[in-house]
């Protein structure tokens, strides 16, 4: 018999984190679904994963901006499940703005929902997995985390800790049969993309299709955004024991934009 295995994916009633549950449930995974929405406005989020699914799928609402509240969604998914084998660190937002412009409180949630959030659900993992002997954490980090665009400040700033805070953890798990990798997807076409096109528009003075085309394909050399799945994929392969050796590192998915 198939090892069971235990995922949670933040942030995955919408987008890249939605494409990852949809991807675990197939494989066979039991999935803990999370947002911050109340569960009857993820009904349809919750019902695609279901459909798929041969393991249970539980939804857990918690806001990631919540230091408790992060460390109380791990807890609550081994209290329901039993253990936790597979955390995936996605939740996350974006601002569109110049610095000067903007406001500190969204710094601050910026931060919160994606470098914070981690580091709670990660310390919140560990021991469990470690006490395992196996375990995977996947931080979506972006290529922001490894380049710069402007008026992204909060964003860049929070995904290069990303990219830091993985590989320390690497570190400290590496004999323990836990792995921790940043995936580094450049524009993925998701509700979070299509709605910063307006806020661009604004930024840079472009109307919206010229957004499309000048500032978010620009940078990336296929001048194609990347789909949802692609990111699922590589997240499912990192958790086959053949990836075991992958560990600590930034994997990009960005259609040749960090190749320049
Ligand atoms: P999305 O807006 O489609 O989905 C974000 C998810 O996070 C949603 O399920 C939302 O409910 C959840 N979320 C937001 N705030 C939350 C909170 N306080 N508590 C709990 N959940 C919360 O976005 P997406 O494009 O799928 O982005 C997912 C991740 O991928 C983010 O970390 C983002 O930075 C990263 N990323 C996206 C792109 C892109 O072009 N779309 C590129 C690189 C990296």
């Amino acid at each position: 018999t198939e090892t069971r295995r235990v995922a949670l994916v933040t942030g995955s009633t919408s987008g890249i984190g939605l494409a990852i549950a949809k991807k675990f449930a197939t494989i066979g995974y039991d999935v803990a679904v999370n947002s911050f929405e109340d569960e009857a406005d993820v009904a349809e989020a919750m019902a695609d994963v279901c459909a798929l699914g041969s393991g249970q799928i539980a939804y857990f609402r918690a806001d990631l901006a919540d230091p408790t509240d992060s460390f109380e969604l791990v807890q609550s998914v081994v209290a329901r499940f039993g253990q936790l084998d597979v955390l995936v660190n996605n939740a996350g937002i974006q601002k569109v703005a110049p610095i000067e412009e903007l406001p500190p409180a969204d710094w601050d949630r910026i931060l919160a929902i994606s470098l914070d959030s981690a580091f709670h659900t990660i310390r919140a993992a560990i021991p469990g997995m470690t006490e395992r002997g196996w375990g995977r954490i996947i931080n979506v980090a972006s290529a922001h985390g490894l380049r710069a665009s402007p008026f992204k400040s909060a964003y860049v700033a929070t995904k290069h800790a990303v990219v830091g805070l993985t590989k320390t953890v690497a570190l400290e798990t590496a004999e323990k049969g836990v792995t921790a990798n940043a995936i580094c997807p450049g524009y993925v076409w998701t509700p979070l993309a299509a709605t910063q096109v307006a806020d661009q528009a604004r930024a840079h003075n472009l109307s919206e299709e010229q957004v499309i085309r000048q500032v978010m394909l620009a940078p990336q050399p296929t001048r194609q955004f990347v789909q949802p799945e692609e990111i699922a994929e590589m997240a499912a392969y990192l958790c086959t024991d053949m990836a075991r050796s992958i560990t600590g590192s930034t994997i990009s998915i960005d259609g040749g934009w960090t190749a320049k």
